[in-house]
């Protein structure tokens, strides 16, 4: 066992208020090591305002490169690449499947494998304290891999600071992402919102996490936008043997705090979502043995 825990906040799909969520929980004790692992739309840092102290350069799958001074623009490549990633004038790195049969019918040998530049991982330090987090280049795709870096320095903050805990907002979805976020936490904390297709993808987080053995916990978000959907939500979490850990009203503030860049339990921290989330977070923090 870690000497720290874990928690990832995933969604079924994006857009049900998770990174709101997480930047609230990061302004709430206890300290603790914040990751944002949801690559592809990676916002927390907007609400965070991290200052980057370490930034490196994360190579993924390996595309085809070509020597320029080698190629006599014959077309072999492109006759033979079925992915249209080659023409005599180009490699298109983002169509490129690594397959290298174009390194093998040059006659030149003008082409070579190489790992494509697909993002960029930072270690920076906010407010709420030390953070691990990624930007993809434009037009790369996302991978476990990268997510799993990402986890990787924030679970090496956490041993070289001695924190207890570490706080990932997660991909949305069930993908190779969202596993890669998934994998080995303390507890997966799911939001979602009360509609039929939120219960739709809240079965299937539950359903990947139970597959990894995580334990899962709900919170409804906007739930008194549709009680009864909320409560139907709740009832089949329950019966998928997740833990409820409370509903967040709706309430326009949330987006005017989104806008302001500020999580919402310092942007209005007497309403009365900030109500519900320092409840919330206090019964998330229970499910792994700690407090505020
Ligand atoms: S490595 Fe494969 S996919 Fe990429 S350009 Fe060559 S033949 Fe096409
Ligand atoms: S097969 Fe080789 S030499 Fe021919 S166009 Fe492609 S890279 Fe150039």
């Amino acid at each position: 066992m870690t000497p720290y825990r874990q928690i990832t906040v995933v969604s079924g799909k994006g857009g049900t208020g998770k990174t709101s969520v997480v930047a609230s929980f990061a302004a709430l004790g206890p300290e603790k090591i914040l990751a944002d692992t949801d690559v592809d739309a990676a916002n927390l840092h907007l609400m965070l305002h991290p200052q980057i102290n370490r930034r490196e350069q994360f190579y993924g799958a390996k595309i085809a490169v070509r020597d320029e001074s080698l190629c006599t623009r014959c077309g072999e490549c492109e006759r033979h690449c079925r992915f249209e990633a080659i023409t005599v004038e180009a490699v298109n790195p983002f169509a490129c499947e690594g397959c290298g049969f174009c390194t093998l019918v040059c006659p030149r040998t003008a082409l070579h494998m190489e790992p494509a530049l697909t993002g960029d991982l930072f270690i920076s330090q906010t407010r709420y304290g030390p953070m691990a987090h990624a930007k993809l280049v434009p037009g790369a795709e996302s991978s476990g891999r990268l997510v799993t870096m990402v986890r990787q320095a924030a679970e090496d903050l956490a041993m070289q600071n001695g924190t207890d805990l570490v706080l990932i907002d997660g991909p949305p979805g069930i993908g190779c992402t969202a596993t890669a976020a998934l994998a080995d936490v303390d507890l997966a904390l799911i939001v979602t919102e009360p509609t039929p297709s939120g219960i739709h993808d809240m079965r299937r987080v539950i359903g990947t996490a139970a597959h990894f053995g995580i334990p899962t916990a709900l919170i409804v978000n906007k739930a008194d936008l549709n009680l009864d959907r909320a409560r139907q939500a709740e009832s089949v979490a329950r019966e998928m043997g997740a833990g409820i850990v409370g509903r967040l009203p709706y309430d326009e503030t949330v987006t005017r705090a989104v806008a302001a860049a500020t999580p919402l339990v310092e942007f209005d921290p007497d309403g009365p979502v900030s109500q519900s989330l320092r409840e919330c977070w206090s019964r998330t923090l229970a499910l792994i043995g700690m407090s505020v």
